[in-house]
C-alpha cells in the first residue's frame, strides 16, 4: 500500500483537486483508493458532494475520540473511500498537542486499513502544523503540488525542512516522489524559468541524504482547465463531468505515471465507455466556516508547545477559496464560473444526506447528461506582478543543509508579495 501525503502549505495551489481526481484516476484504473481529507475547511469532503456532518465519524474522532479508522471511512464510489473532515478537526491542532504520541496518531490508525487499500492519499491541510506532520508521519511519499510561480518554489524550501525532520525523527521511510505541477500554463515565460530552477535544485540533491533526492518534477503536467474548477459544485470527480476534457487526460496520465513507478510494467484499465455521471447535489455551505478559519490561523499561533516539540515552522496560509466553499481562487480565472456555479444556491437547499445514496442520484448512461454549466467566458489569466529574479539555487539548498533541520527565524517570515497569484 502506498500512502500519499498531497501536502504544500499554500493554499490554493491545486492539492484539494489533485487529491480528488488523481483518487478517481487511480480507482477508474482499479486500485482501490481511500482518501482522508485533513483539511477542517473539508473541501475534500464538500467535492464529493458530501455535507461536512456531525453525525458522522469523522478524522476528528478518530484522532481525538479514539474512533476507528474503519469507523470514518464511508464508501463514496466504486473503488474510492472517504475519511471526511468537519469542522471540529480545526480544534484538533490545538487538542493534539496534550496527546501522547500525537505526531503518529494517524500512521497508528491507518495501520488497521493497510489490507484494505493500494493507495490512501492524505490531503494536507495549508500549514506545516500537528495535523500535516501526522499525514507526514503517516505516509510513505510526498507529492507536492505546485503551481509555477517564482514565490510558490520558497514555500516549498520551507516545505521539504518539515518532511526532513518527520523522516530523521519518526518516519525514515518517507521520501518526496515528485512535484505536480498545477495549472500549467506552457506558453509563459515564467512557467518555462520556474521549471528550470526547479530541475536544478532536485538535481542538486541527488545523490545525497536527503528524503528528495530521488523526487522528479512529474512528466505529466496539469494543464489549467475550467471543468476542473466547476466539477465540485456538481459534487462530481472530473472523471464523471467531463471524462474527455483535458483535465481527466491529464489527471490519468498522472495516475498511470504514478503507478508505473511502482509497477514500470502496469497495463493500465481505462474505460472502454465515458464513466456515467452520477448528479448529485452540492454539498451546503458550514455555516460556522468562518469560524473555522480564524480558529485554523489561531492554532498555528497558539501552541507554543508545537514549535518547541516540533521544531518545526508552523506558517499558517490561509487558503484563498475559504470561507469553506469550493469556490474558485480568486486569483483565478476559473472564480468567474464559481459564482455561477449551482453551489452557490445550494446554500438554501434542503440538507442532503451525510451518506449519498444513489436514491438521490439519477444515473444516466453518458455524459451526456451532465446539468447545463455556467458559461461565463473564461477570462485570460492575469500577467503576474511580479519580477521574476533568477533563484541561486545554491541558496536553496543552503537554506535546509542536511545537519540542520531547525528553521532560521529569518525564513519564518513570509515573503514580501506572497500572496501575488500568477
Ligand atoms: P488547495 O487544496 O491547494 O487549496 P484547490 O485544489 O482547492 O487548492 O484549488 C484551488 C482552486 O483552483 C480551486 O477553485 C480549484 O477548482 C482551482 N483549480 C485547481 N486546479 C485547477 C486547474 N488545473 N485548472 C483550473 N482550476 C483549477
Ligand atoms: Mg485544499
Amino acid at each position: 500500500m502506498r500512502i500519499i501525503a498531497l501536502m504544500n502549505q499554500k493554499g490554493g495551489v491545486g492539492k484539494t483537486t489533485t487529491t480528488v481526481n488523481l483518487g478517481a484516476a487511480l480507482a477508474e484504473a482499479g486500485k482501490k483508493v481511500c482518501l482522508i481529507d485533513l483539511d477542517p475547511q473539508a473541501h475534500l469532503t464538500i467535492n464529493y458532494g458530501i455535507d461536512p456532518d456531525p453525525e458522522q465519524v469523522s478524522l476528528y474522532d478518530v484522532l481525538i475520540e479514539d474512533r476507528g479508522f474503519l469507523e470514518a471511512v464511508m464508501k463514496v464510489q466504486e473503488n474510492i473511500a472517504l475519511v471526511p473532515s468537519s469542522i471540529d478537526l480545526a480544534a484538533a491542532e490545538v487538542e493534539l498537542v496534550t496527546k501522547l504520541g500525537r505526531e503518529l496518531l494517524l500512521r497508528k490508525k491507518i495501520d488497521s486499513a493497510k489490507h484494505d487499500f493500494d493507495y490512501i492519499l492524505l490531503d494536507c491541510p495549508p500549514s506545516l502544523g500537528l495535523l500535516t506532520i501526522n499525514a507526514l508521519a503517516a505516509a510513505t511519499e510526498v507529492i507536492i503540488p505546485m503551481q509555477p510561480h517564482f514565490l510558490a518554489l520558497q514555500g516549498v524550501a520551507k516545505l521539504l525542512e518539515t518532511v526532513q525532520l518527520v523522516n530523521r525523527r519518526m518516519n525514515p521511510r518517507l521520501k518526496v516522489s515528485g512535484i505536480v505541477l498545477t495549472m500549467f500554463d506552457a506558453q509563459t515565460k515564467l512557467t518555462q524559468e520556474v521549471m528550470k530552477e526547479l530541475e536544478s535544485f532536485i538535481e542538486a540533491a541527488q545523490g545525497k541524504p536527503l528524503p528528495w533526492a530521488d523526487a522528479k518534477i512529474f512528466d505529466t503536467k496539469i494543464r489549467r482547465n475550467i471543468k476542473l474548477a466547476e466539477a465540485p459544485s456538481f459534487g462530481q470527480t472530473i472523471i464523471q463531468y467531463g471524462t474527455l476534457c483535458a483535465g481527466a487526460q491529464d489527471y490519468r496520465a498522472l495516475a498511470a505515471e504514478l503507478i508505473r513507478m511502482s509497477d514500470p510494467t502496469a497495463v493500465i484499465r481505462t474505460p472502454s465507455q465515458p464513466v456515467p455521471a452520477v448528479i448529485r447535489p452540492a454539498a451546503k455551505i458550514a455555516p460556522a466556516a468562518k469560524g473555522v478559519v480564524a480558529a485554523v490561523t489561531k492554532s498555528a499561533d497558539a501552541p507554543a508547545a508545537t514549535k518547541a516539540d516540533l521544531v518545526a515552522p508552523t506558517e499558517q496560509v490561509s487558503s484563498p477559496a475559504a470561507p469553506g466553499l469550493v469556490t474558485a481562487n480568486s486569483a483565478d480565472p476559473s472564480a468567474a464560473t464559481g459564482k455561477t456555479a449551482p453551489i452557490a444556491s445550494a446554500r438554501t437547499a434542503v440538507a442532503i444526506p451525510s451518506v449519498p445514496s444513489p436514491a438521490v442520484a439519477p444515473v444516466s448512461s453518458t455524459v451526456s447528461a451532465v446539468p447545463p454549466r455556467p458559461t461565463a467566458p473564461i477570462k485570460p489569466v492575469s500577467k503576474p506582478v511580479v519580477t521574476v529574479k533568477p533563484i541561486d539555487p545554491s541558496k536553496l539548498a543552503a537554506a535546509h543543509p542536511p545537519a540542520a533541520v531547525q528553521v532560521a527565524d529569518s525564513e519564518k517570515q513570509p515573503a514580501p508579495g506572497d500572496e501575488v497569484a500568477a
